[in-house]
């Protein structure tokens, strides 16, 4: 992929580095990431038993889910178009002792390079921000080996989705930061399902992340209707 040919929003990989120095608060900007985190950790290692899989993790910012993937016992790579994101998951593993391979690439051309090295793939909350999520997910399925998992996580595209993650999320709670999102960019899961089709990724599962107003907390549920995880399978023998 050339550099004008980049499936990539500069403006919203700026918007996620100014914010970098506070990916690991558990009170500050990502707060609900570190929230979602255990929900969404604990259905990839019940799909796919992390200890000692091979793991990329897509736009992988600061590092939750990768580094909570590698203290599960996963060989973890993190991929991420924001440099200083990267340098603050390094230092975290620094820190914490943990080792996650983090590399800046665009998970395109880690395609074209390493073709089915991976067990599973993630791609969490990411979708929403690039300009062509299509080819994302295309990268995604040449990346998993055949018989390999892919999840993937976004929001979904209707009024209540609106209401609860913009307005409700950014402007009434306070639970993410104003301008985090833009509602054109949310993505149906018809048409998550459409981009995984035409690579013949397979839909094993869907999940929902609720927000709970009275106990501040969220949970996973059958109902995709605002914030979804999808979990795929690269079927045997495809390529
Ligand atoms: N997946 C992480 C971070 C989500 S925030 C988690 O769920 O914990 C969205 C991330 O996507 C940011 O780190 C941002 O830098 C990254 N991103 C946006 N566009 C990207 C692209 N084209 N390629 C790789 N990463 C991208």
């Amino acid at each position: 992929m050339t550099e004008a040919q980049k499936n990539v929003n500069p403006s919203e990989i700026e918007k996620f580095s100014s914010m970098a120095s506070q990916w690991w608060d558990p009170e500050g900007d990502f707060k609900t990431l570190h929230q979602i985190n255990p929900l969404r950790l604990r259905l990839i290692d019940n799909t796919v038993s992390l200890k000692g899989k091979k793991v990329l993790d897509v736009g992988c910012g600061g590092g939750i889910l990768s580094e909570s993937m590698a203290v599960k016992g996963a060989q973890v790579m993190g991929v991420d178009l924001g440099k200083e994101l990267l340098d603050v998951a390094d230092l975290h593993c620094l820190d914490t002792g943990v080792s996650v391979n983090y590399q800046h690439i665009s998970v395109e051309d880690l395609a074209a390079k390493q073709p089915e090295s991976f067990d599973t793939v993630t791609c969490m909350e990411m979708l929403e921000h690039v300009p062509d999520p299509g080819s994302i997910i295309k990268a995604c399925n040449e990346l998993v080996k055949p018989g390999g998992y892919v999840f993937l996580s976004t929001l979904n595209r209707n009024p209540k989705s609106y209401l609860l993650s913009i307005v409700g999320a950014e402007y009434l709670l306070g639970l993410l930061p104003k301008g985090t999102h833009d509602y054109a960019s949310f993505i149906k899961p018809s048409e998550l399902a459409a981009w995984c089709r035409e690579v013949d990724l397979e839909l094993v599962d869907s999940r929902g992340i609720e927000y709970n107003l009275l106990s501040q907390s969220f949970s996973m549920t059958q109902d995709v209707s605002v914030n979804y995880i999808c979990v795929f399978k690269k079927p045997l023998g495809s390529n």
